[in-house]
């Protein structure tokens, strides 16, 4: 995990701050300068990302000047940590130990946030201009004791985490959901899995939200494997408008980690696979498509080129999902629809770092300038607020300028850089002020 280690010279407000970033309620604070007190630990989560803060309050008793003992504990808490809050009083201003503290932490080149703190208003920011002096980028505003900017310090935090790549393989459960109209071969699918491995096919018939599950290991991983609930199972019509029905109006897809739809290799692409393709990337879920019963096949190769043709054109929208030739009936590839599902949900779960972000939007304005109605778009600032599914929020000089052309050139810019394959990914757009 990252640690985040908040330092500064006695009394500025660390432990105050320490105590709202790990948001504990009651904040013990001591106001005697140079309280001894040991070091704290405290694991913090901010959206989707934990890290470890900190605490050096209490390091010296000395606070008249910038002693050795502060200084050898400052190079063992910047060296220990990621990110370094370093914290100076808004309200006395700048203190020659202050400057001392700031040379000291900039040779260690760790990110560093300046916390200005006890800023309890947007007025008395002016007192704090005082601080940019010490040189550092990045400055924020806090009132630790009011609260005031401490979502906006939590951001700037988050912004400087990176993503540790071990986490996208954190999930030991995975659902897949199967969807396709009536007979495309979803219970065959189950039941095939099944019996390869042995595992239990729970069925409840009669009841209108019946289906199918079932467990499969892998790799230390389980994947339960479900067909969509919602059908009347004894009054199977081949009506697909009442399953797409039944499939909208549910939570199926929504409790799904990754959906497999389902199309038939005897009947071609049609009207409902095109509808229900439309419903997963309303639901924002990743997605695998499938053609089954290749069995019944003959010309493997020539058919797989024309479903291919026809799957790219009716569902051009969803053209970052793989396309697999299976056969519920022998079985043929189906293992590796779990294969693809376990991948697809990294993708799904992926977050980028800022420094990734950079590059590939300086790389993305470069080479497209974009003016529309005789303005240039700029785009001031952007960040990849969450995964599952990835949403990247975009802030522009005025969203009116953003053209679908344009979001989808960004969306293109972004998959050829960072895969994303069989997931959706969400732009938005808002104006910067
Ligand atoms: P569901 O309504 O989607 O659950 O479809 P079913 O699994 O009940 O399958 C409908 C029909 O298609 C059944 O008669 C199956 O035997 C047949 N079927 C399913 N998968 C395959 C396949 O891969 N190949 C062939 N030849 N037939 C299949």
């Amino acid at each position: 995990l990252t640690k985040v280690a908040i330092v500064g010279r006695p009394n500025v407000g660390k432990s105050a701050l320490f105590n709202r970033l790990i948001g504990r309620k009651k904040a013990i604070i001591h106001e005697t300068p140079g309280t001894t007190r040991d070091r704290n630990d405290h694991e913090v989560s901010w959206r989707d990302k934990n890290f470890i803060a900190t605490d050096t309050a209490g390091w010296s008793t000395d606070i008249s000047a910038f002693s050795k003992d502060m200084s050898r504990q400052l190079d063992i808490a910047v060296e220990k940590s990621d990110i370094v809050l370093f914290v100076v009083d808004g309200k006395t201003g700048a203190h020659p130990t202050d400057v001392q503290i700031a040379q000291q932490i900039r040779l260690k080149r760790k990110k560093t946030i300046l916390v200005v703190n006890k800023i309890d208003t947007q007025a008395e920011e002016i007192k704090g201009y005082e601080f940019y002096e010490l040189g550092f980028d990045d400055v924020i505003f806090v009132s630790a004791n009011h609260g005031r900017s401490v979502h906006d310090l939590l951001d700037k935090i988050w912004e400087n985490i990176k993503y540790d790549r071990k986490e996208k393989n954190t999930w030991k459960t995975l659902k897949i959901i199967l969807v396709g109209k009536p007979n495309v071969g979803k219970s065959s699918f189950i039941n095939t899995v099944a019996k390869e491995e042995r595992s239990i096919v729970h069925d409840t018939p009669g009841t209108t939200r019946d289906s199918l599950t079932a467990r499969i290991q892998s790799d230390g991983k389980e994947y339960i494997l479900t067909d969509t609930a919602g059908l009347h199972r004894g009054n199977k019509t081949k009506d697909g408008m009442e399953y797409l029905s039944n499939l909208s109006t549910g939570h199926a897809i929504e409790d799904a980690d990754v959906a497999v739809l389902i199309a038939d290799a005897s009947q071609g692409i049609g009207e409902t696979e095109v509808k229900i393709a439309r419903l997963l990337l309303e639901k924002k879920k990743p997605v695998i498509v499938t053609v089954n019963k290749w069995d019944l096949i003959e010309e493997k190769e020539e058919a797989a080129k024309y479903f291919t043709g026809q799957l790219r054109e009716r569902i051009k929208f969803m053209n970052w999902a793989d396309i697999i030739f299976i056969s519920a009936k022998t079985g043929q590839r189906l293992g590796r629809i779990f294969q693809e599902a376990k991948l697809v949900f990294e993708q799904y779960s992926k977050q980028l770092t800022k420094e990734e972000l950079n590059d590939v939007i300086r790389d993305a304005l470069a080479k497209k300038p974009y003016t529309n109605k005789g303005r240039t778009l700029k785009i001031k600032e952007y960040v990849q607020a969450t995964s599952k599914p990835p949403v990247f929020i975009f802030s522009v000089n005025d969203t009116d300028l953003v053209h679908f052309s344009y979001e989808r050139f960004l969306e293109n810019c972004l998959r050829a850089k960072f895969d994303f394959h069989g997931t959706p990914i969400v732009l938005k757009f808002r104006n910067y002020y």
